[in-house]
């Protein structure tokens, strides 16, 4: 099929080039020149592991191309996906303006009959506002389906490449239909085309984050709660993942969620919730609670210096919100970065991808060091944001001669804490003694 994807971030470029690689012709098109003129070159703007190899391959094979020019993606595709942002808005709802704008374009532009795809995260009732926006301005015939993007980030192409299902929310049978055979190749494995309405689709995304965002923020609970009590929250989460109604995965305490999903969605949802005279009370907890997390060190870090940390030197492992990917929005580390430097302490970070977005953030209010090892050198402790695999065994010894004295903090529970006795390394996590 002839497919354009409009918005190359993390989602339509993972989009545009999976659907390139079962065939399709894809037109990526962004209003970033930069961006397109990278790509254009061959160049992946984003670190997402395994991107590259299909890119490359793609490009060479002409599937793949790029393009800033939003009517030549619309007289490309017969199917225009919109993989645009949705930030958080002033008062905590999805700011539509990206999608709802490149509606009204593609109104004064759409030549022929279009399935129109959001693959965007946006609230229940916003392909009724893209199908009135792109009606105002266009009398060919079009239709809009909902079809909402759970790829993680890490892990995309993967997650693109054999989704554990897909949502089609339409109410056009011969869009479903088309949707259906540009998916199958897919679901070979068996996995489900769920197709639905599109409110309901639209609403499937918000529930699966915010309770996905529940469960790591419950977790975090039960870690601060064992901190109290002197139980330690590994043997609890492993003793509760056994469970197979609860299962073991999104058990892991740390410093919070962050990303470019779950804050906005989980606020998204509330705000939908008080449009609609609904107040959803569990996500007004989620989002105080993550809010707190966040910075839980902070006061563990000042405790330990007695309220002290001017000129103190910090030594950071990991700035991305997760492993394996550059993307900082709402990153953990840039909040306990801020309040150190607020503080007045010195900040050394290392991260294997994520500095170049985070010097564009700091500039030289913070050292970025070239190794992991080189950030320790002379810091009054160390800090763990990030659970990269590189650091979850490092050389301990080295640890402790580099650092001016030995102390971890660690927001993501990397250690065995045994390990930092015998290495006579004091050692701070989430919920364990
Ligand atoms: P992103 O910020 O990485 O990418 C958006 C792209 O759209 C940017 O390249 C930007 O330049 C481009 N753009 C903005 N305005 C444009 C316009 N008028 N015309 C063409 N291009 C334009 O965002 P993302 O992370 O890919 O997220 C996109 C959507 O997908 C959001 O709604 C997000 O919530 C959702 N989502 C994201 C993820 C994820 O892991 N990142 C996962 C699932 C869903």
């Amino acid at each position: 099929m002839k497919i354009s994807v409009i918005g190359t971030g993390y989602v339509g470029l993972v989009t545009g080039t999976c659907l390139a690689e079962t065939g399709n012709e894809v037109l990526c098109v962004d209003i970033d020149e930069n961006k397109v003129k990278m790509m254009k070159q061959g160049e992946v703007p984003i670190y997402e592991p395994h991107l590259d190899v299909l890119f490359e391959r793609n490009i060479k094979a002409n599937r793949l191309n790029f393009s800033t020019n939003l009517k030549e993606g619309l007289d490309h595709g017969d199917v225009i996906f919109l993989a645009l942002p949705t930030p958080e808005d002033e008062d905590g709802s999805a700011d539509l303006k990206y999608i709802l704008g490149v509606a009204e374009k593609i109104g004064n532009l759409m030549e022929s009959y279009k399935v129109i795809v959001d693959k965007s995260t946006v609230p229940v009732g916003t392909s009724d506002k893209v199908k009135e926006t792109i009606s105002k301005k266009s009398k060919v015939d079009f239709d809009v389906v909902s079809n909402p993007e759970f790829l993680r980030e890490g892990f995309a192409v993967d997650d693109f490449l054999k989704p554990e299902r897909i949502v089609i929310g339409s109410s056009s049978q011969k869009a479903i239909d088309i949707m259906q055979k540009l998916y199958k190749p897919y679901v070979r494995s068996g996995n489900p085309i769920i197709i639905m309405d599109e409110k309901s689709a639209e609403l499937t995304k918000y529930a699966s984050n915010a309770f996905l965002a529940t469960k790591i923020t419950f977790m975090n609970e039960i870690a601060n709660f064992c901190e109290k009590v002197g139980a330690d929250v590994d043997k609890v989460r492993i003793g509760m993942g056994t469970d197979s109604r609860i299962g073991k995965r999104f058990l892991f305490p740390g410093i919070g969620y962050g990303g470019s999903c779950f804050p906005k969605d989980v606020k998204a949802l509330h705000k939908s919730g008080l449009d609609s005279n609904y107040k959803f009370k569990i996500l007004d907890s989620v989002i105080e609670v993550n809010h707190k997390q966040k910075t839980i060190l902070i006061p563990r870090i000042k405790a330990f210096y007695d309220n002290d940390l001017k000129d103190k030197k910090f030594a950071v492992w990991g700035l991305a919100f997760k492993p394996e990917t550059d993307d900082i929005r709402e990153a953990p580390s840039l909040y306990i970065i801020n309040q150190l430097l607020e503080l007045g302490a010195n900040v050394r970070v290392f991260d294997p991808e994520a500095m170049p977005n985070v010097k564009r953030k700091f500039g030289d209010k913070i050292e970025f060091s070239d190794n992991m090892y080189d950030a320790l050198s002379n810091a009054d402790a160390l800090i763990i944001c990030t659970e990269w695999s590189i650091f979850r065994t490092p050389d301990f010894k080295k640890v402790k001669q580099l650092l001016n004295q030995p102390v971890i903090f660690d927001g993501r529970n990397l250690y065995d804490t045994n390990d930092l006795v015998d290495n006579q390394i004091k050692y701070y996590s989430i919920g364990r003694p």
